[in-house]
């Protein structure tokens, strides 16, 4: 069964009164966190009154990772007093007379994994408390291991447990936990009122993750890299399964390694996880590293050397790239075919790479532009292409210009690779960046007169390949186009 603890946590006594009602509407369970402000019994007794579901009160000391200073006995003064509720969540370090099958014995560490976990979980277990809690801080991905292992062991000896690896790295734990097990897991009702590193809103874990659907059986995919908590590709992936009623999930993946993840979590021979992991997708910084955690490569990626999909066969990893492909595909939908026509791809890193080699597959007549020369210079001799200077590069005449650098995007959203002046005479311009859905390049190409292809057009094409390796069903491209512009304009 799987539950959701929707943790109230605001400062001020009106929010934290609000905060309780509107818990009801996601939560099945709702934590008050009564360290978060200094309330008056009155106050907890009218929160009480507004919530509809089972509640765990917690007074949490500072150093368990609770919101302020607490000596001991202002927390024995405080739970002697305190009014019943379902459970109680109590530090480890409290003892008194009280029905201990309510209490939630639980133990914090917010700077990694101790040594001693196991040890922690028997000296937890060996009280009488109805339920174990226990949160540890992932640094990397692999930390997740051992917070699945007390998940197991204490189904293994019919224990409840609640075991969170907190933090980016343990997203994971917090999406899978119940369906492996665990009595519940914690979110916020709003991003800014998280009580837990990496923890995520209930609407998170119910509208893009689907969490109450999730089983033991459902086929796992996710997005290895880092960064990838800002990636839109759960938003697709996510909306495509629940629409093709494939029961799926897919996560972002915060991985630092990528060959002691594929070693430890992963390869289907030597994974320390029982998981129905089916398939990644694979981003900065590990497209080329992952090459050799794999069996097999396509030959397409191995000529790009960049691997961004990767599906698990039977104990066999396999190794395709999507980017090419996708890159292409909206192209060839809007001009059928580039035969022969002059393609000004700006930029010489990873995006420009699979560019480069899809674009000469289709007898483009490809010239690299970027800002330092001799990296544009590398690219072109290695696919026999030719190369130029970007600054103050004239376009009028190309029939495609390409912009595979991040100039639209983040700390760049104002600039652009080329104004309207630079693109006048230039029939396409096709800008992979995506975030924004509307650069100011594409700006640009309007005012020139050109036609445009937006970069959403890229990360759908090459998303529905992904989707069609990993389950063999051809995804609704409606859905995925929906979903990354409903993220994008969040
Ligand atoms: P990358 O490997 O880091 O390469 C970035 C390229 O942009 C490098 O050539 C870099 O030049 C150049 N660059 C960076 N800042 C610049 C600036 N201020 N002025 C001029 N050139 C600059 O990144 P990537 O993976 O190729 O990605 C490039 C862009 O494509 C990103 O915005 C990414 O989001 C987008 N993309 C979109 C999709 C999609 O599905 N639509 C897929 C992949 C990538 P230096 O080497 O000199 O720094």
């Amino acid at each position: 069964m799987t539950r959701i603890c929707v943790a109230v946590c605001e400062k001020n006594p009106d929010a934290f009164e609000n905060a309780c009602e509107r818990a009801n509407e996601w939560a099945d369970v709702v934590e008050l966190r009564l360290d978060c402000l200094d309330a008056t019994p009155e106050l907890i007794q009218r929160c009480l009154t507004r919530i509809s579901r089972p509640v765990i009160l917690t007074f949490r000391p500072a150093e368990q990772g609770g919101h302020r200073e607490l000596d001991h006995q202002t927390r024995l003064v405080f739970w002697k007093s305190a009014p019943q509720t379902e459970w109680w969540d109590l530090e480890s370090d409290l003892t008194f007379e009280t029905d201990w099958s309510r209490i939630i014995v639980s133990h914090h560490d917010f700077s990694g994994v101790p040594n001693d976990l196991a040890q922690i979980y028997d000296r937890l277990a060996a009280t009488p408390a109805g339920v174990i809690k226990i949160a540890v801080r992932a640094n990397d991905i692999v930390d997740c291991l051992p917070v699945f292992e007390l998940i197991e062991r204490a189904r293994s000896e019919s224990r409840e447990v609640i075991a969170i690896a907190m933090g980016n790295a343990g997203l994971a734990t917090r999406i899978l936990g119940p369906s492996r097990g665990a009595f519940l897991t914690y979110a916020a009702l709003q991003d800014e009122t998280a009580t837990a590193p990496g923890q995520l809103t209930a609407q998170t874990l119910r509208s893009l993750y689907h969490i109450e659907k999730i089983d033991r059986e459902t086929m796992i995919c996710g997005l290895a890299g880092l960064p990838v908590m800002h990636s839109v590709s759960p938003h697709i992936h996510n909306s495509a399964f629940a629409s093709a009623g494939i029961n799926g999930v897919y996560l972002p993946l915060e991985v630092r390694d990528v060959k002691t993840f594929f070693t430890r979590m992963v390869h289907p021979r030597t994974r320390e996880l029982d998981w129905n992991l089916r398939g990644l997708s694979v981003t900065a910084p590990h497209k080329s590293a992952v090459i050799e955690c794999l069996d097999w490569i396509e030959p397409n990626a191995e000529e790009m050397g960049a691997v961004n999909t990767v599906v698990i066969e039977n104990d066999k990893l396999h190794g395709f790239n999507t980017d090419a492909a996708g890159l292409i595909d909206p192209l060839l939908k809007l001009i059928g075919s580039l035969n022969g026509l002059r393609v000004a791809l700006i930029g010489a890193g990873g995006a420009a790479r699979a560019a480069v080699w899809a674009l000469r597959r289709q007898q483009a007549d490809v010239t690299i532009f970027a800002r330092d020369v001799s990296k544009a210079r590398a690219l072109g001799q290695l696919f026999d292409v030719s190369y130029e200077q970007l600054a103050s590069a004239s376009f009028a005449e190309y029939d495609v210009v390409i912009n595979a650098t991040p100039l639209g995007s983040g700390e760049f959203i104002d600039q652009t690779p080329a104004t309207a002046e630079q693109l006048a005479g230039a029939r396409y311009v096709y800008d992979l960046v995506y975030n924004p859905i509307e650069t100011r390049l594409l700006k640009e190409a309007c005012k020139a007169g050109c036609k445009t292809v937006r970069g959403l057009e890229m990360l759908v094409a090459q998303a529905k390949i992904q989707f069609e390796l990993w389950t063999s069903h051809t995804p609704d491209l409606s859905v995925m186009y929906e979903a990354a512009s409903t993220a994008l304009d969040q």
